[in-house]
């Protein structure tokens, strides 16, 4: 330790914020670098109960953009900073695959389990990595173990602020108590912030979208716990911003449905048109795996935030079909154009003319689901690229499509250590962030990439702090500084 202010002693346990998958990778692995220390040990804050505690983390399948257990792709740093325009940096992505291979075994020895699973991406043919019980699994795998470790956990207490002494040093943290709201200062030698984006704050989401924040579907319960405290305490203490604050993981949805994650993941294999009755893009340009965020986005910007897919009756021809429509809630179904208008609320007329001049722009040619197939339209805008079949054959059959939200971009600033970095560029002293509260994401997300970055830099944040508050303690910060 370097900095004097980071080797002053100071009191205090070391405090996560959050319990999703950063925060017990960086519970568990703070407790294990810990074990022996007189005097220290480390609180779990969470403003949800037991059961609801882990935000996002306990509800996504948890596929991991991995070729192996231990293993990227050799193009993965490219790819993730081709992503964002260049603009995540590289550093970070290195450090995640250099943490890589230790992390998996540090995680599967505590009982995590991987297997490979086809995703709802069907037309891409890429199976993906996923641990055993999806993020759930591991949270159920790295909880009882941070239990075990003597982890504390505070339950519904919400962290509102950092408490600084005079002379700057960190020295706290402000949680408020759910239901009578009562506020008590834990006191930290250092923190971890693990708690989420923004995305569960509608009026922060409106302030940093634009466009209609309000017409955004949380893509599951968890969302509704990230309100982003974590982030706003930080910035207050003079962190620096990062990732793209106005950018967010989108997916597209059934608006109908209560279900967590109710994609309808099959838009390429019909037509997309908004509440007008007119298309609005090439619903063919891509595989899905390459283009449903930006379909989800462009849902969004349509008027009411709403679209419908439909099609025919050759979409039992993608046989697996099923496996990209994850809404519980059954199609609408129609005889006829007409017909489909008016229980899809959509102008009769205008539909119809849009379906008729589709059908005429479909050129002729072969049919191949499973791959972009170049089966496309001629002279209509928008095109449609690949798998254009006419919407003609009864019975004909709709979802409804609306944008839902998966977490936002914008966060928090950190260096490959899963340091907070200030607005000069330098460490906020023993202050660490990782998932989803720090800020990497640029335009596109490349998937796969949360939960296996919250897992790496949870444990590096947890590491880092645990020595942090081992050399601030009176009798060891004696030692590191050698006086
Ligand atoms: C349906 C769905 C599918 C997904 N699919 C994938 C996928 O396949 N692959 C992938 O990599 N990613 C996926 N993601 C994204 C991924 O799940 C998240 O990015 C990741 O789990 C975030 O982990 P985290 O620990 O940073 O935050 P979270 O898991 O969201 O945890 C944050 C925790 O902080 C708590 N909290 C928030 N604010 C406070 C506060 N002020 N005080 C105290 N506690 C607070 C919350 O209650 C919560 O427990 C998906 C997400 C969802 C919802």
């Amino acid at each position: 330790m370097s900095s004097s202010a980071s080797a002053a002693s100071t009191s205090g346990d070391l405090v996560v914020i959050g319990s999703g998958i950063a925060g017990l990778s960086a519970a568990v692995s703070a407790a294990e670098q810990l074990a022996g220390e007189p005097d220290r040990s480390v609180i779990v804050v969470d403003r949800a109960d037991s059961a609801q505690a882990g935000g996002n983390s306990r509800w996504t399948s948890a596929y991991l953009r991995l070729e192996d257990i231990y293993e990227v792709a050799d193009s993965f740093v490219d790819d993730v900073v081709a992503f964002s325009g260049g603009r995540t940096p590289s550093s970070y992505v290195e450090a995640l695959v250099d943490h890589l291979p230790d992390t998996m075994e540090w995680i599967q020895s505590h009982g995590a389990r991987f297997r490979r699973f086809p995703t709802y991406f069907i037309n891409s043919n890429r199976p993906r990595l996923q641990p055993v019980g999806g993020g759930e699994g591991l949270l159920n795998t790295l909880r009882p173990v941070a239990e075990r470790l003597g982890v504390r956990f505070r339950y519904r207490r919400t962290a509102q602020r950092l408490v600084h002494d005079d002379s700057g040093q960190l020295t706290g943290v402000v949680v408020a108590g759910d239901g009578d709201g009562d506020e008590e200062t834990i006191p930290a030698a250092a923190v971890v912030i693990a708690s989420g984006g923004f995305e569960g704050d509608p009026d922060t989401l409106a302030a940093e979208l634009g466009g209609n924040a309000d017409q955004l579907i949380p893509i599951a319960p968890g969302v509704t716990f990230n309100k982003g405290e974590g982030i706003r305490m930080a910035v207050e203490a003079g962190a620096r911003r990062a990732g793209q604050w106005d950018g967010f993981h989108a997916e597209p949805v059934d608006p109908r449905s209560s279900d967590p994650e109710a994609l309808v993941m099959v838009f390429p294999y019909g037509v997309l048109v908004n509440r007008d009755g007119v298309r609005f893009l090439d619903e063919g340009r891509g595989t899905v795996d390459e283009t449903y965020e930006s379909t989800a986005r462009a849902v969004w910007s349509q008027p009411g935030g709403a679209a419908y897919f439909i099609t025919d009756q050759q979409f039992e021809a993608v046989t697996d079909r099923q496996r990209g429509i994850l809404t519980s809630v059954k199609p609408v179904m129609a005889g006829t154009v007409a017909e489909l208008a008016t229980s899809l609320g959509l102008p009769e007329q205008r539909l119809a003319s849009t379906i008729a001049e589709y059908n005429d722009a479909v050129l002729d040619g072969p049919f191949e689901w499973r791959k972009p197939d170049g089966k496309r339209t001629h002279g209509i805008e928008p095109p449609k690229s690949n798998w254009a079949l006419r919407v003609e054959k009864p019975p004909l059959l709709a979802y409804p499509v609306a944008c839902a939200i998966v977490f936002t971009f914008g966060g928090l600033d950190t260096d490959p250590g899963a340091r907070v970095l200030g607005e000069d560029g330098r460490p906020v002293p023993r202050l660490y962030a990782a998932g989803e509260c720090t800020g990497i994401y640029h335009g596109k997300y490349p998937g796969g990439t949360s939960v296996l970055r919250g897992m790496i830099f949870g444990r590096i944040a947890g590491r880092g702090a645990a020595r942090e508050v081992i050399s601030a303690t009176p009798e060891r910060s004696a030692e590191v500084t050698g006086s």
